[in-house]
C-alpha cells in the first residue's frame, strides 16, 4: 500500500468555470532525489515528514505520483510583462491541490518545473536547480523576515538535464501559497471571460482572502481595496530590508499579498534608489526606488478588470475604481514611514521625522553606505566601521537624530528594542547566496547551503561569530546581476 504522507487534499480551484485552468497528467521525470526539505513547514501543514522523504513521497514532490485527493491542473492568467499584455499561465507548474492543515486553514501545493502544459507556448515547462534553489533560499529569507512570501517544501533533482546556454540539471520546486490568485487572473477573467466568470473569481478571491467582507453589499469594491491596502503594506515592507524584486509583472502580484516569483529578485547592498540586479530590466522599471510606483501602476491594472462588478453603469463602476486607486500612494506612504520610524526607534510621531529619515538616506546615497549594515549599526550604536559615520554631515544628522529621541516617553533601552526588532543583521547577501548555489550546483556540495539557511533563520537576533555572515565582499568593480527564465 502506498504511503500517504499526510496529505488532506481540496480543490476548490478545480471547481470554477472550466476556462480557468486545464487538468493534466502527471509528467514523469527520470529519476528524483530529494535535495532539500523544509521540516518545519511540512510539520505546520500537516506532512508527515518522514513519509514525504521516503521513496513514495518523493514522487509525489517530483510529480511521478499523484497524491490522494489530488486534481493536478495548470492555472489561466495573463499579465503585463513589463508594460505589454499577454496570455501567459502556469508554463511549467501545475497546481496538485490544496492541502488543508490541522488548523482548518488551505494552501495550494504547487509543482515548479513538473513539465510542459497548454500554457507553455515555446517553453520546455522545465526548471534548473541553481534558480529552484534561489527560489528556496530567498523566499524562505523573506519569511524569516516577517515578510507574506509564498514558501518553499522541497526541491528535488528529476535525474534529467534541460538545455540552456548549457546543460543544467533539471529540478522540482514545491511552493506553497495561501493562494496562485495573480492580479493577472483577473486580467485574463476580464479580457476573455464572461462577466460571470470574472464575478466568479472574484467571489472566490473574497472567500479566500477577504472572508470578513465575503457578504457585504459592496465586496468588489473591497475586494479592491483590501488588495490595494496589503500590496501597500508588502512593497513597505520589501522597501524596509533593501528587497528588490526584479520582475514585478502583473502576473507575478497576488491578490493574497504575498510576494510571489523569485526570479531575478536580489537585496540592495550599497544604497542607492536607483539599483536594478535584472539583467533584462534596462530601462529600471523595476529599480528599487521604483517599486512602490509599479505596484500602483500594477493595482491600476486590477482596479480596471474589476470595473463591471463595482457598478452596473460603467462610468460609475470606473469612478469607484479610480477613487480607491487614488488612496494607494497614501497607504503606501503611511506603511513607510511607520516602517522607517522603526528602523529609527521612534515610537511617536513628529512632522520633521519625514525630512529626519530622508536625510539619512541621502547621506548614505552619497556616501555609498550599505542599506542593511548602517541600519544595524546605528541599532548598536557601533559607529566605527561605517564610510558614513566620520562624515560631518553624519554627525549633525546623528545629533539631531539623538535629540529626537529623547523627545519620546519610551526609554534608550525600549528604542533600541525596537530598532533590533527592525533592522535586520542578516539578509540574503548577494555574494553569500551565489556562494551557496555554486557549491550546491557544481560540486553537490549542499552543506553551504544548509548553513546559510540556518543563519537566514533568524536575522534579526543573529550574533556574529567565528563564520561572520555580515562580513561584506570586497567591492567588486562588476555590478551583480541577475537572469530570469531559468
Ligand atoms: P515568469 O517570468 O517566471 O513570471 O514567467 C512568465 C511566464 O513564462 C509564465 O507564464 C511562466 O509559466 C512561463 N515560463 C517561464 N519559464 C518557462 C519554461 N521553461 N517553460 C514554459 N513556460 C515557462
Ligand atoms: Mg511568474
Ligand atoms: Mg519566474
Amino acid at each position: 500500500e502506498l504511503i500517504e504522507s499526510g496529505w488532506n487534499l481540496d480543490n476548490s480551484y478545480a471547481r470554477l468555470p472550466k476556462s480557468f485552468f486545464t487538468n493534466l497528467s502527471p509528467n514523469p521525470v527520470q529519476s528524483p532525489k530529494l535535495i532539500i526539505f523544509n521540516d518545519s513547514l511540512a510539520i505546520s501543514l500537516g506532512l508527515d515528514v518522514h513519509e514525504l522523504q521516503s521513496e513514495d513521497g518523493v514522487a509525489v514532490l517530483a510529480g511521478n505520483r499523484i497524491p490522494k485527493g489530488a486534481l493536478p491542473l495548470a492555472q489561466a492568467y495573463a499579465g503585463h510583462q513589463f508594460g505589454h499584455f499577454a496570455m501567459l499561465g502556469d508554463g511549467r507548474a501545475m497546481l496538485i491541490g490544496e492541502q488543508i492543515n490541522p488548523l482548518g486553514e488551505r494552501f495550494d501545493i504547487q509543482l515548479k518545473g513538473s513539465g510542459r502544459t497548454p500554457y507553455s507556448r515555446g517553453g520546455d515547462g522545465r526548471a534548473a536547480l541553481g534558480p529552484m534553489l534561489r527560489e528556496y533560499i530567498i523566499s524562505e529569507a523573506m519569511h524569516a523576515l516577517g515578510i507574506p512570501t509564498t514558501r518553499s517544501l522541497a526541491v528535488v533533482t528529476t535525474g534529467e538535464f534541460i538545455i540552456r546556454e548549457t546543460d543544467l540539471p533539471g529540478a522540482i520546486m514545491t511552493r506553497v501559497a495561501v493562494s496562485h490568485l495573480r492580479i493577472g487572473t483577473f486580467q485574463y477573467a476580464a479580457k476573455w471571460g464572461t462577466d460571470e466568470e470574472l464575478q466568479v473569481l472574484a467571489d472566490y478571491a473574497l472567500q479566500r482572502h477577504f472572508p470578513e467582507v465575503e457578504t457585504d453589499e459592496r465586496r468588489y469594491l473591497a475586494l479592491l481595496q483590501g488588495v490595494i491596502k496589503r500590496q501597500a503594506a508588502l512593497v513597505a515592507q520589501w522597501q524596509m530590508v533593501g528587497f528588490i524584486h526584479g520582475v514585478m509583472n502583473t502576473d507575478n502580484m497576488t491578490i493574497s499579498g504575498e510576494t510571489i516569483d523569485y526570479g531575478p529578485c536580489a537585496f540592495m547592498d550599497t544604497y542607492d534608489p536607483a539599483t536594478v540586479f535584472s539583467s533584462i530590466d534596462i530601462q529600471g522599471r523595476y529599480s528599487y526606488g521604483n517599486q512602490p510606483n509599479i505596484v500602483g501602476w500594477n493595482l491600476a491594472r486590477f482596479a480596471e478588470t474589476l470595473i463591471p462588478l463595482l457598478h452596473e453603469d460603467y462610468a460609475e463602476g470606473a469612478k469607484l475604481a479610480q477613487d480607491a486607486i487614488s488612496d494607494f500612494p497614501e497607504h503606501y506612504h503611511a506603511n513607510w514611514l511607520a516602517g522607517m520610524r522603526a528602523k529609527l526607534g521612534l515610537f511617536n510621531e513628529e512632522k520633521q521625522d519625514e525630512s529626519l529619515i530622508e536625510d539619512l538616506l541621502r547621506l548614505m546615497q552619497k556616501h555609498r553606505a550599505d542599506f542593511t549594515n548602517t541600519f544595524r549599526a546605528l541599532t548598536y550604536d557601533n559607529l566605527e566601521d561605517n564610510v558614513l559615520f566620520g562624515t560631518p554631515e553624519f554627525t549633525n544628522w546623528y545629533a539631531l537624530w539623538q535629540s529626537r529621541l529623547g523627545r519620546q516617553q519610551e526609554s534608550k533601552i525600549s528604542s533600541q528594542q525596537l530598532m533590533r526588532d527592525s533592522n535586520p543583521v542578516l539578509i540574503p547577501w548577494n555574494h553569500r547566496v551565489e556562494a551557496a548555489l555554486e557549491a550546491a550546483v557544481n560540486q553537490g556540495d549542499y552543506s553551504v547551503m544548509e548553513r546559510l539557511l540556518e543563519v537566514l533563520s533568524n536575522p534579526y537576533a543573529y550574533t556574529p561569530g567565528k563564520d561572520d555572515y555580515s562580513t561584506l565582499p570586497a567591492q567588486s568593480t562588476r555590478p551583480y546581476q541577475t537572469f530570469c527564465g531559468t
